[in-house]
């Protein structure tokens, strides 16, 4: 991996001297080529001087300069001139926008291979740990004489070791899905029930976490994929719990005009820096790298949640929470028919 960076970057100053040589090169040759348009010029000039004064077609060089061949060959000198300049204006815009475009695409390939390798060491992780603390219960229950809470507990530590399993399987499964044949299927739904039935799963995780609901008494009926939408309220109030201290609060509201309905997710978390506001929605991307991670993650989550938001004609944006943490604020329409 180092080695393959390592010949990537070498690769690209090779490039960057090429170009710049190029330049150089090409500037001089402009240079060059003013100076002998103007000696010819000025040789031209020269002789046509001589032969019209020894013809005693003209007195001095005054007179000279106004004769129509000397115009003519003046005209001629500044249009080569422009020649020049302009085709040296388009070679340099025309390289300017190559190295640009060559250097964009090396930016991408860089990322990608980043998010790739994110992502191999991530679900690797994720694939793994869960596949040990199962194997460590099955052996323990095989090999031990264990009282019947014991037994009780250990088959909870499976399960729920299990339920990760399936949970970051079917978030595989549902952003392969996403990128070629999701189609929301709309209910009428009262969105303020699903949004506290998500609070209350993620409370019912996390007994001890204040969990804050602040929305209308009232239903809040508009047509939504419940799956979709439960998938997408569970993973940004997970992802408040996961990125903000043990005892902060969570905050989950909603709120509805006749237009749109707004529903805000905040914590008091650590935040995200806004140069990765937009691309923490981007397929397996994380904050940091897989070496200084603390959290387990895929960076699946968000990238599902925009996608599935997306298809219900909404958006999601990002923005900081005071004095700390994160706002994720998602905009649905009120639609009650199914979106075309
Ligand atoms: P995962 O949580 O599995 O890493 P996500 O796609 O849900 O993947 O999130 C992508 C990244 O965005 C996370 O790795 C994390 O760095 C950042 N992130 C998401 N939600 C929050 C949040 N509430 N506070 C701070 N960072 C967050």
């Amino acid at each position: 991996m180092k080695t393959r960076q390592a010949s990537n970057l070498q690769l690209r100053l090779l490039t960057n001297v090429v170009i710049v040589y190029m330049l150089m090169a090409f500037a001089w040759w402009s240079v060059l080529l003013f100076t002998k348009n103007r000696d010819a010029f000025e040789a031209k000039a020269e002789v046509m001087r001589i032969s019209m004064a020894a013809q005693r077609l003209v007195q001095n060089e005054a007179e000279f300069r106004q004769t129509p061949p000397y115009l003519e060959l003046t005209r001629k000198y500044k249009r080569q001139e422009w020649m020049i300049m302009g085709e040296a204006i388009v070679f340099v815009i025309s390289l300017v926008i190559g190295v640009y475009m060559i250097n964009r695409g090396y930016l991408r390939e860089v990322n990608a291979a980043r998010q790739r390798r994110n992502f191999l060491l991530s679900i690797t992780h994720e694939l793994k740990s869960p596949l040990a603390s199962i194997r460590l219960v099955m052996d323990t229950l095989r090999k031990r004489e264990l009282t019947q809470d014991q037994i009780k507990q250990l088959s909870r530590n499976g399960l729920k070791e299990t339920e990760r399993l399936h949970a970051l399987v079917e978030d595989l499964l549902l952003s392969a899905k996403l990128e070629t044949a999701y189609q929301p299927h709309l209910e009428i739904t009262d969105l303020s029930r699903l949004l506290q039935d998500c609070l209350q799963r993620v409370q019912d995780k996390n007994p001890d976490r204040p969990m804050i609901w602040n929305g209308p008494a009232e239903p809040v009926e508009i047509a939504v994929d419940r799956t979709g939408m439960t998938s997408v309220v569970l993973n940004l109030l997970e992802n408040a719990v996961k990125y903000s201290p043990e005892d902060s609060p969570v905050q989950l509201q909603l709120q509805a005009n006749e237009k749109n309905v707004q529903i805000l997710v905040a914590d008091v978390g650590i935040g995200i820096p806004d140069q990765e506001k937009k691309q923490v929605f981007e397929k397996f991307y994380r904050v940091g790298n897989e070496d200084t991670r603390q959290t387990k993650g895929t960076g699946l989550g968000l990238y599902i949640v925009e996608q599935i938001v997306r298809a219900h004609g909404g958006l999601i944006q990002i923005r900081d929470n005071q004095p700390q943490g994160t706002i994720f604020d998602l905009t649905l329409p009120c639609t009650t028919e199914k979106i075309p």
